[in-house]
């Protein structure tokens, strides 16, 4: 079932982003909203019903892997879906400019950026160049892993989701409030490539 317009509330959107997964791993993927009637309807503008930042890993293709198509999701990647400046304007906007009822933090199996930072922990390496920046922001994650006596890289990944979330409330304290009063909500989930499938890791205002 493509995205319907009635779908509003942060549960039914992650139900629907849900489903739309389950199709994508069950290989039965319906590709909606990608036909000249969708186009014509966005030329007068965009409503999509979810932000979702995630990795920018070629293996986590945001709308493919939940079957939706244009107009529907609004995409925010970075590589180890870090938060900066620019990654929080475009959830802000995604959120309060464009009305989205639900934020997705999307982690994924086998993450570069979180291996990273790990080995920068373990053996006190960093990458270099640019790359160190992802290693800084996520080595937080690593640590409080740790601290929960987490070493493996799966559950340090969903330390990382949790931890990013977490962080985005902090920095951007509107996002509790709508939280609250139940018109968003707010998911932090991760793509396990093996297998196709997204695995909640931890939910505000949906289950
Ligand atoms: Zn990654």
């Amino acid at each position: 079932m493509p995205l319907h317009d009635e779908l509003t509330s942060p549960q039914a959107v992650w139900d629907e982003l849900l489903a739309g997964n389950e199709r994508f791993a069950a290989q039965a993927s319906e590709h909606p909203h990608m036909h000249d009637e969708r186009r014509a309807e966005l030329s007068a503008g965009q409503s999509p019903r979810a932000v979702v930042l995630s990795c920018s890993d070629s293996r986590a293709p945001v709308e493919l892997l939940f079957d939706s198509g244009l107009g529907d999701i609004f995409v925010v990647r970075t590589a180890g879906e870090i938060l900066g400046l620019s990654v929080l304007a475009s959830v802000e906007y995604a959120v309060n400019g464009l009305g989205c009822p639900l934020v997705v933090v999307l982690g994924h199996e086998f993450c570069g950026a979180v291996g990273a930072a790990l080995t920068a922990v373990t053996t006190g390496e960093l990458p270099g160049g640019f790359s160190n920046v992802l290693v800084e922001r996520v080595t937080p994650s690593v640590l409080a892993a740790q601290r929960e006596g987490h070493t493996e890289s799966a559950d340090v990944e969903r330390v990382h989701v949790r931890h990013t979330v977490d962080t985005l409330f902090a920095q951007f304290p509107a996002l509790r409030e709508k939280v609250a009063e139940g018109s968003v909500g707010v998911v932090g989930a991760r793509y396990r490539v093996s297998d196709n499938r997204v695995e909640t890791v931890c939910s505000h205002g949906v289950e």
